[in-house]
């Protein structure tokens, strides 16, 4: 099979399920799990074409678009990786968003403020669509929405309080050494909860009453199609080694562990590569 790498879809037919993985090459679909402990071969032609335009570039930037694009598409404006500065809602018409139906589509909607446990416990955000994709992507062996909020500038604003008390980043090392030690999430939210206060305030004198939901959701267990996790993490990358691959030992958020390395599949969005198996 040969195509552009996009972020694998994922899969999870119900809380306590496994993942099931599929990588998508242009519009042709690999499913992953039927492949565990099998051979894959995966051969990069050298070649990457921009997602957005379709220009040969010679770097991915952004996760698949070439330097142009990066630079004009709302989706790679700094504002995704901070979304406390998301300033779609400014009054002043020349500070929103790069395109209007984009920051009307991905941040005047509701989002969720969550926990998640990698390795530790961490605070995220995410559009209400995007769960449980959010959490198999992070590599998250359990996953809890404890706010329901109107945008993603609102979810910032709590997650950056948060942030304060938890971190809000994954080790992405120690999420491929093996499962996260099972937490009790709610309890931990429970904790958490009356020490943003203030923030939680702020926002809905801001916002009104009405922003901010406090929910109350089950816990969402995920596990990972994963025969055997690696001793030593050693990283593979199409840029130093074209022709990568080996036994597939698992499939874990975004990586996909060999025998002989794990790779970061988003990473190299757009490149174009052959699968063989
Ligand atoms: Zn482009």
């Amino acid at each position: 099979m040969i195509g552009h790498i996009s972020k694998m879809q994922s899969r999870l037919a119900s809380s306590g399920g496994t993942v099931e993985y599929a990588l998508p090459l242009d519009d042709a679909l690999l499913p992953l799990n039927p492949l565990l402990g099998k051979s894959l071969t995966l051969r990069h032609s050298g070649d990457i074409h921009c997602s957005h335009c379709g220009k040969k570039t010679n770097k991915s930037y952004s996760q698949g678009f070439c330097f142009p694009c990066m630079k004009k598409l709302p989706q790679c404006d700094l504002c995704i990786m901070k979304p406390e500065t998301c300033h779609h809602s400014s009054v002043v018409a020349s500070e929103r968003c790069r395109d209007e139906s984009w920051g009307e589509a991905n941040c005047m909607v509701d989002h969720y403020v969550y926990l998640s446990n990698t390795s530790a416990v961490k605070v995220g955000i995410t559009r209400h669509s995007q769960l449980p994709t959010r959490w198999i992507d992070q590599g998250a062996n359990q996953g809890l929405p404890i706010f329901k909020v109107s945008t993603r500038y609102q979810s910032g604003l709590i997650e950056t309080a948060m942030a304060q008390l938890i971190s809000d980043k994954t080790n992405w090392r120690t999420m491929l050494k093996g499962d996260a030690e099972p937490l009790q999430l709610a309890d931990i939210a429970q904790q958490l909860i009356p020490q943003i206060d203030q923030a939680l305030d702020n926002v809905r004198l801001q916002f009104g009453e009405q922003s901010v939901q406090q929910l109350n959701h089950e816990v969402t267990e995920i596990q990972y199609p994963v025969l055997q996790y690696p001793g030593k993490i050693s990283s593979l990358n199409f840029d130093k080694t074209p022709e990568l691959g080996g036994t597939l030992l698992g499939i874990k958020g975004q990586y996909l562990i060999f025998d002989s390395g794990v790779i970061n599949m988003r990473k190299f969005s757009s490149y174009l590569i052959e699968a063989e198996y």
